[in-house]
């Protein structure tokens, strides 16, 4: 594993839940949700020059390229700063087709805001529908990247006009989906602004895209995106270092995706069915980093060096080695030999994690995905966030 300087800053920062998101990405079938993660991760991954110092940071990401494992993290952390304010922003994996084993559902469930692409050609399809309304159904904030705006432009030789009239009708559908699912009470403050700086439009696999904000404030307009294919692969690369997508993207999550203490009051009650007004309900609602321990954990897998290795959120609570905790659904209690949080894509041992936050565990051998980890002292008492039913599941191994 690479090693940087400046890492119990990040994992200092960790513990200040104002500087968290936990998002996903969610899409129809190669409308470019990998593409987009990698994208991120290329631009993103932890460490900042600034923090790391540039030689690391391409020494880091040549290792993780060369090692494939992007597409294959459970989790990968980013970091990213606005307006001089440093920030980490978990970006948990969301399983690339719709299924009906639960698993989206599961995933989502950890997170707080996802990042819906719909590719500019083929506009919303069923499984863009299908994720949108499991995502508005756990009360998870979406937010709209319209990717491969290149095609429209390579295949449809659009003009500006007639581009910005696709970008209209995309999101017309997108908040229609919006107006039609989500709660009353998230109705109106999620439909989706442009104006605002709610949507990204661009393409992955070039790196280049802006918001409306970001393009207004950089000059550039899509008469100029033309201009670049026009001219050519220079001013395409020339334009992906003026207005990188990954920096339109993370800016949007921060400033849109709240953090996880205020997402837990809302998300909560609608999550997990349990009492609200026990002592476990009220941790869990204000994140409280005192209170019993729950975890959920949305992904099991097998690491060649540190053996099975779960990966899910906290959503009250503390986590250390040496800590007993008891398996809701599984009703055994096991004992926690070593928590990490994610640094990119590969995880960093910290001595205690707290609520809010997305965590890797080793020692929970005797659970799997869905399960529920509680303070042992609380194990009478916790309702599953899912209730499981135990048939033998193959775990994923990670090369
Ligand atoms: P996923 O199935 O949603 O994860 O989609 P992928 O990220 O694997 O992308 C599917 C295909 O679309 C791949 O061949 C990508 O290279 C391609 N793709 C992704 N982003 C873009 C883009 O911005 N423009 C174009 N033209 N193709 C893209």
């Amino acid at each position: 594993m690479v090693k940087y300087k400046m890492v119990p800053e990040i994992l200092k920062m960790m513990g200040n839940l104002d500087q968290v998101r936990n998002i996903g990405i969610i899409a129809h079938v190669d409308h470019g949700k990998t593409t987009t993660s990698d994208t991120l991760l290329a631009a993103a991954g932890i460490i900042s020059q600034k923090v790391a110092g540039e030689a690391l940071a391409t020494d880091y990401l040549e290792v993780e390229q060369k090692r494939g494992i992007t597409v294959k993290a459970a989790n990968v952390s980013l970091y990213h700063e606005v307006d001089g304010k440093s920030y980490v922003i978990n970006l948990i994996d969301t399983p690339g087709h719709v299924d009906f084993t639960g698993k989206v559902t599961r995933s989502l469930r950890v997170l707080d805001g996802a990042i819906v692409v719909v590719d500019a050609v083929e506009g919303i399809m069923t499984q863009t529908e299908t994720v949108l309304r499991q995502a508005l159904e756990e009360r998870v904030r979406p937010l709209l990247f319209i990717n491969k705006v290149d095609r429209l432009i390579k295949e449809l030789k659009y003009t500006p006009q007639q581009m910005q009239q696709r970008f209209v009708e995309i999101i017309k559908d997108i908040n229609k989906l919006i107006m039609n699912q989500a709660e009353p009470e998230f109705r109106d403050k999620w439909l989706l602004d442009p104006a605002k700086g709610q949507v990204a439009f661009g393409s992955a696999k070039e790196k280049w895209g802006f918001t409306i904000p970001v393009s207004a404030k950089k000059g550039i307009n899509l008469s100029h995106v033309i201009d670049a294919y026009n001219k050519g692969k220079e001013a395409i690369e020339e334009l992906a270092k003026e207005v990188p997508i990954a920096n339109s993207l993370l800016d949007m999550v921060i400033k849109y995706v709240p953090n996880p203490r205020e997402a837990q009051k809302y998300r909560i009650p609608k999550i997990w069915k349990g009492d609200i007004n026990s002592t476990i309900g009220k941790a869990m609602l204000e994140a409280d980093p005192n209170g019993p321990a729950v975890m959920l954990i949305n992904d099991m897998r097998v690491d060649p060096h540190a053996g099975l290795v779960a990966t899910g959120r906290l959503f009250s609570g503390y986590l250390e080695s040496g800590k007993e905790v008891w398996l809701v659904n599984s009703k055994v209690p096991q004992k926690i030999l070593q928590v990490s949080l994610y640094m990119g894509p590969t995880r960093e041992v910290a001595d205690r994690v707290v609520a809010g936050n997305i965590l890797a565990v080793l020692g929970l051998d005797k659970a799997r995905a869905g399960e529920t980890v509680v303070d042992v002292a609380y194990k009478d008492e916790m309702a599953p966030f899912e209730r499981l039913h135990y048939v033998s599941e193959p775990v994923v191994t990670v090369a």
